[in-house]
């Protein structure tokens, strides 16, 4: 039987960073994920989403060393601009539009976006190359035991590791969680996400705009230029129905359905990449603790793509289970400390998947007289600046 200090499950962008911090702070860590890497966007199986980071989750990747490799691939998010698009009109059309914006509350920008697979092959490549972290891909975690002192995992390879943590980073259907025990309150939203990329004439001033209509908000936020043509990541969301009439469509009628969905903000919008879909639900796991167990990002809670909380949360989770190990490295594992990590990050999830899951159902509404409502509290939530500045700072902050 081989060891290590902590085993992580699964190789996405979480469980990439979770083994890179633990290694930095000098744990011995094992990661092992079954899904290879993509090299560019074209290629099948990519992951067409990008991740906005907010200011904290942006420091928490500088400091343990990642941020730099994937800064030249960033956008900075300065304004984050509300349309409500909800009038009966057909095209539809911008009727109210406010403006949040980074400097009334901070020096930096809201967040930086980068595209996923940028993140996954990048900082795969960091954790590949680093001495303190055995990286193994195309390798399933499959089966956990633990006793007071120890887990055991066997891998699909065959390989037995004994260590002191395993961090469960293997997603929302995640094995580790399964076989520990811990269950989880699941929440369909009837509703898809289509993520994809665009290139627009209209240059995006690095303004991250969310248009709101019925079926869920239409997010376009910054990315660098692409071929010298300003460029956006496009989160459209939408019930199940519309959004796979939308994915039947042939590029050419979809370019045209989702530049009227814009409201023509940034003129015509033109597919670079494929079009992803993600069914929307929320999901929190009861605890984030087991018997030297810790559930992770979205393992342990999983969110509709608004406001940019899910990846943010999760490292939020990282940076918690990380700190508390540095604290007292010789009792990593130990049931006290996963007692803590669970008490430190659960209300803050609880509270989080809760007010997006309210916000979601809010931008769903089809009925006139609830979008015009919605429509109203937008008006008198902007209109008075504590509040706007509060939301804005609770927005920001993933601790
Ligand atoms: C459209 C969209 C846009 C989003 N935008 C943002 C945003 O702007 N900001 C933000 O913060 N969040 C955003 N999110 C959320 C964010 O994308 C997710 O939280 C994040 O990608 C999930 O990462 P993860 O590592 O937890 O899970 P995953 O990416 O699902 O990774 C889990 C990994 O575990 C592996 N695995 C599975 N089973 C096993 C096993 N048994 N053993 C080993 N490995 C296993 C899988 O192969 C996979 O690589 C968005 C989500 C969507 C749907």
């Amino acid at each position: 039987m081989k060891t290590c200090d902590v085993l992580v499950s699964g190789g996405g962008i979480a469980g990439l960073t979770a083994a890179y911090a633990f290694a930095q702070s000098g744990f011995s860590v094992v990661c092992v994920d079954p899904t290879p890497l993509a090299a560019t966007r074209e290629d099948h199986g990519a992951d067409l989403r990008t991740t906005a980071f907010l200011q904290p989750s942006q420091a928490f990747l500088n400091d343990i060393g990642l941020w730099s490799l994937v800064a030249e691939h960033s956008s900075a998010l300065e304004v984050m601009r509300i349309i409500d698009a909800g009038g009966p009109e057909v095209p539809p059309v911008a009727r109210l539009q406010k403006d949040f914006v980074a400097k009334d509350v901070s020096d930096l920008p809201f967040g930086w976006n980068v595209p996923n697979y940028i993140l996954r092959k990048t900082f795969a490549q960091a954790v590949d190359a680093h001495p303190n972290i055995t990286f193994l891909l195309g390798v399933t975690a499959e089966k956990l035991f633990t006793r007071l002192t120890e887990a055991r995992v066997t891998l699909s390879n065959g390989d037995k590791y004994r260590c002191k943590l395993v961090v469960a980073a293997d997603g929302r259907n995640s094995t580790m969680r399964t076989q520990s025990g811990i269950s989880v309150t699941t929440n369909q939203f009837g509703q898809k996400a289509l993520a994809f990329a665009v290139s627009h004439a209209i240059p995006h001033e690095n303004v991250s705009t969310e248009i709101h209509r019925k079926g869920g908000p239409f997010t376009l936020v910054p990315l660098p230029d692409h071929k010298d043509q300003p460029s956006s990541a496009i989160v459209w969301m939408e019930t199940n129905m519309q959004a796979d009439r939308l994915l039947a469509m042939s590029p050419s009628d979809f370019e045209t359905e989702m530049t009227a969905r814009s409201c023509g903000i940034f003129g015509k919008l033109s597919l670079l990449t494929n079009r992803s879909a993600w069914p929307m639900m929320t999901q929190i796991a009861e605890r984030l603790n087991g018997q030297r167990l810790a559930l992770i990002a979205e393992a342990a809670h999983v969110v509709p793509p608004i406001g940019a909380q899910g990846l943010n949360m999760s490292l939020g989770d990282i940076r918690a289970l990380v700190e508390l190990a540095q604290k007292a490295p010789h009792d990593i594992g130990a049931e006290t400390m996963l007692e803590t990590y669970n008490k430190s990050r659960i209300g803050d999830i609880r509270t989080r998947v809760k007010g997006i899951s309210l916000l979601n159902q809010a931008s769903m509404a089809e009925h006139q007289t609830l979008r015009d409502l919605r429509a109203m509290g937008l008006e008198t939530l902007y209109a008075l600046p504590p509040v706007r500045k509060t939301l804005m700072k609770m927005g920001l902050g993933s601790r």
